[in-house]
């Protein structure tokens, strides 16, 4: 199946216990698409600035990344973030966010984006992934990622966009945030009851777990003994599980092993993601050490009676 995204495309200023960068590339959708490059081909939607260069776009060519829906508009700036974590690497601080091009983008996609058969509303504005979601009449399956900034400034319209789409990831905090419900598993069916068929409840250095209408799963984290830098798990997350399911076909979507599978492959890309700053493990990794380290996974977790596939 074919695979969009839209999302921020950003410059990212973060400081951690390990180390800092001032300005590197970053942003929900450039995270996921990177993620999802290794199992098909990605289409990113979205603005940029005069700022964002040829450095930036190899990142994401290096990796097949379609890039045609990326508006570059003159004279604007990139979407900026600058964030900090202290020692609890699972709680991101935001201690500035410049929407710049995305503050009045009014997204028109190309055929081949709006008849994508699979769709991630990545984090962003709600009102533009709802737009976006609109447009793609093609979309099969539709996942949506947002987070405590969106859910403070724009819970109405996030609220709307939630009930347009499959699959929900977002961090347990956020769900219960978004729901005004303290408890998960009522949160998760509180999100259920507005049209989504599942929901991912991401739980930083502890894994994550899916919630269906009638079925759970839960998968820790990979164990990982060097961590830099989380920012962009979630989305690299999301790029692994939704690349996965969309190299499977749209038949494959509903099957419960499939979506075990894909729990997987969405924690071996994050696992890579956080061993160093922004990009940097993911623009080296090859397909090779994300099928071992997802077979060390299984065998960890005991998911050797669920067969082999890719
Ligand atoms: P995460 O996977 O949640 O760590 O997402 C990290 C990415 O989200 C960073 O690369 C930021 O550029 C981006 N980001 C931070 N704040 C926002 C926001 N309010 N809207 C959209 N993207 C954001």
């Amino acid at each position: 199946m074919s695979l969009a995204v839209v999302g921020s495309i950003a410059f990212d200023a973060v400081r951690t216990p390990f180390g800092e960068r001032k300005r590197m590339l970053g942003g929900s959708a450039v995270h996921f698409s990177l993620a999802a490059s290794f199992f098909g081909e990605v289409r990113v939607v979205g603005p940029v600035g005069d700022d964002f260069g040829d450095e930036e776009y190899a990142v994401l060519h290096a990796r097949g990344v379609n890039t045609d829906d990326i508006e570059r508009v003159p004279g604007g700036e990139t979407f900026f973030w600058r964030g900090h974590y202290d020692f609890d690497l699972n709680t991101a601080h935001t201690d500035d966010t410049q929407l710049g091009v995305f503050g009045d983008f009014d997204p028109k996609l190309s055929e081949a984006s709006r008849e994508a058969e699979m769709l991630f509303l990545a984090n962003i504005q709600p009102d533009l992934q709802r737009q976006v979601r609109e447009q793609c009449t093609g979309a099969r399956l539709a996942g949506l990622d947002s987070m405590n900034f969106w859910i403070e400034t724009a819970r109405e319209s996030l609220l709307k966009t939630v009930a347009g789409v499959d699959i929900i990831f977002m961090n347990d905090a956020e769900l219960r945030m978004l729901t005004q419900e303290p408890n998960l598993v009522r949160a998760t069916r509180k999100v259920m009851e507005r049209g989504p068929r599942a929901v991912v409840a991401k739980q930083g250095e502890y894994g994550a777990a899916l919630f269906t209408a009638d079925g759970f799963f839960a998968l820790p984290a990979f164990p990982l003994e060097t961590v830099n830098d989380p920012t962009g798990a979630g989305d690299s997350f999301a790029g692994g599980f939704l690349g996965y399911l969309a190299s499977q076909g749209e038949s494959a979507s509903g099957d419960d092993a499939t979506l075990r599978r894909a729990m997987t492959y969405g924690s071996v890309l994050a696992s890579f993601n956080v061993e160093e700053f922004g990009t940097e493990r993911v623009q080296r990794l090859t397909r090779e050490e994300i099928e071992d380290r997802y077979a060390a996974l299984r065998q960890m977790t005991l998911l050797d009676e669920i067969p082999a596939a890719r």
